[in-house]
Parts: C-alpha cells; sequence; structure tokens
C-alpha cells in the first residue's frame, strides 16, 4: 500500500486549516490515496465550535514530518507558517487561495484560487471527483467559510463562497446565516485567555528585505472590551517582537458587526505600518474603517511600503 499523506494547514490553525484538512483528506481517501488529517497547533474557540455542533474529531497534532513523508498542504503554502521539516517532505498537492510562496523539488498538483476560503476550492475538487459530500462534512467546510469570510463580508469573499455555502448548508440542513452567526460569535469568547494567548491566537509571520513582521488577528463583537486589556497586550506584544527579533507587530481586532478593525501597532519599524495607510498611530492604536481581512487588506498594503 501507498505511504498514507499527511494532511494539514497552517500552524495557529483558523478554522479553514482544520476543516480543509479534514475534508481532503476525507476525499483523498475516498478516491483511494490513504490520507490522515492534522492540525499544527491548538484549536480556537470558533473551530471547537464548528467541530463539535457536527460531531467531528479534531485531527491529532502534528509536530513534524519525516523526509519523503508525503504532504498534502491545504490553506496554506508558506513554509514558514508550516510543520518542521517540510523542507525535505514529498509534497504531493497543495490547495490553497493564497499568494504562491514555494519552490518544490517535484510536481504537484496545485489547485490555487483567488476565492474567500480553502474549502470552497474542496467543494469544486469533490465534485470533479464525484465524491458525496456528507452532512458533516458540509457543516464544516460551511463553518470555514462563514469563517474565512466573515460571514460574507470580507473583500475576499467572492459569489463562488456565497454559493457554495448556500450548497453547503443545504447538505447540512442549517439556515447559514443563523449557524454562521453563532459560530463567529463563539469564536470571539475570549475570556480565560491570557494576553500571550489573544496574540497568538492567530497569528503569522512574514519578512520582506530583512524586515521581520507578524500580522495576528481576532474577531470581536465588543472591541473595546478586548482595548480594556491594551495594557496587558501591549507587554505581550513586546515579548513577542523581543523573542522572535521582530521588527513589527501588528494586532488587529476586528468588529464582526461593524466589519471594521481597531489595531495596535508595535516595533520599531512602526513607521512601515504608518506609510502603508498614510496614518499616524495614536496611543499605538489606530481604526482601519472597512478593513477585515489581513491577506486583502493590510498584508499588500503592508509589503508596499516595505521599499
Ligand atoms: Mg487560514
Ligand atoms: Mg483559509
Ligand atoms: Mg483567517
Amino acid at each position: 500500500m501507498e505511504n498514507k499523506n499527511f494532511v494539514f494547514g497552517h500552524k495557529k490553525p483558523d478554522t479553514d486549516s482544520i476543516a480543509s484538512a479534514i475534508s481532503m483528506a476525507n476525499l483523498q481517501t475516498n478516491i483511494g490515496s490513504y490520507s490522515e488529517s492534522y492540525r499544527l497547533g491548538n484549536i480556537n474557540r470558533e473551530t471547537e465550535y464548528a467541530l463539535k455542533t457536527f460531531g467531528v474529531k479534531q485531527p491529532e497534532l502534528l509536530e513534524h514530518v519525516n523526509e519523503n513523508d508525503n504532504v498534502i498542504m491545504v490553506d496554506s503554502n508558506e513554509f514558514t507558517q508550516s510543520v518542521e521539516g517540510i523542507e525535505n517532505a514529498n509534497i504531493k498537492m497543495i490547495v490553497d487561495h493564497h499568494r504562491l510562496n514555494l519552490q518544490t523539488t517535484n510536481p504537484v498538483f496545485c489547485m490555487a484560487e483567488p476565492v474567500g476560503c480553502t474549502s470552497t476550492i474542496l467543494y469544486k475538487l469533490y465534485k470533479q471527483n464525484d465524491i458525496t459530500i456528507t452532512p458533516e462534512m458540509a457543516g464544516i467546510m460551511l463553518s470555514a467559510i462563514v469563517s474565512d469570510t466573515l460571514l460574507f463580508k470580507s473583500p475576499t469573499c467572492t459569489d463562488q463562497d456565497t454559493f457554495i455555502a448556500g450548497k453547503l448548508s443545504d447538505i447540512a440542513g442549517l439556515d447559514m446565516y443563523d449557524y454562521g452567526y453563532r459560530l463567529l460569535k463563539a469564536g470571539t469568547n475570549l475570556d480565560g485567555y491570557t494576553a500571550k494567548e489573544i496574540i497568538n491566537t492567530d497569528s503569522k509571520p512574514f519578512e520582506k528585505e530583512g524586515i521581520k513582521f507578524v500580522i495576528s488577528q481576532v474577531n470581536s463583537a465588543d472591541v473595546d472590551s478586548v482595548f480594556e486589556k491594551q495594557n496587558e497586550l501591549e507587554t505581550a506584544i513586546e515579548n513577542e517582537i523581543l523573542l522572535n527579533n521582530l521588527d513589527c507587530y501588528v494586532f488587529m481586532v476586528t468588529d464582526i458587526l461593524k466589519a471594521s478593525s481597531k489595531v495596535i501597532v508595535l516595533g520599531n519599524r512602526r513607521d512601515v505600518f504608518e506609510k502603508a495607510y498614510n496614518t499616524k498611530l495614536c496611543n499605538n492604536t489606530a481604526i482601519l474603517e472597512g478593513v477585515v481581512s489581513r491577506k486583502k487588506q493590510v498584508l499588500p498594503k503592508v509589503l508596499d511600503a516595505i521599499n
């Protein structure tokens, strides 16, 4: 028997990274290529809510892959956001909706589309392969689309995401707006998390021209209450900056109702952020009206401002 495929998303997994790994492993196994899904870190409360709702078990934690292990990357193709050992693994497939930023040694099946969610692409792969999507799979794939598109409000959301979410909600047998709101709400619960845990819920490292920065994001239905902890959050961010030698750290608190974000920006190259948004930080913060997408509305601007 062919060796199994390790299927996983990115570190600091979000709902799409977990749901896509599970549904891709299920699809591949169904078409005869035995696959197992993994997570590259603890799941967040939103993902926990989705898995519980649809009775799906969370994947096992994966800390490293060995040389020549067969790997399928979903929802990510950046080695810096992936598992230890990825450089020497055999990457068989990539299904993603982020910028491409890797080089492979072998030919690779790559399905990358500029849609709002990896699960949207996976829905099409299920159809192509004529594999039935069960209500459980549909439920977690729908959860991923709701999560990544902020209930269809993000500028990353395409007509395909909304259309396919509709199809998936029919299979799962629920109203996508009603369920979607409950899912996002579950994800905003930060009770009992330390400042360090909050800033590390969904943070991604990037580098350009030797400038190392992190963009981290949490959703909230009550942004002011998150900023009551601004001092603790800043201390946690300063620690990350020291620990990882960062030049800039952007922490976005995204309001799921207003679809805008308030940020804390620290680091000795905060000027990059100020240049990107042509703004002056006030008390280390700024309000970004209409900004909800790290990928589409923050990262490109920051990269452009580094020159
Ligand atoms: Mg993701
Ligand atoms: Mg995604
Ligand atoms: Mg995300």
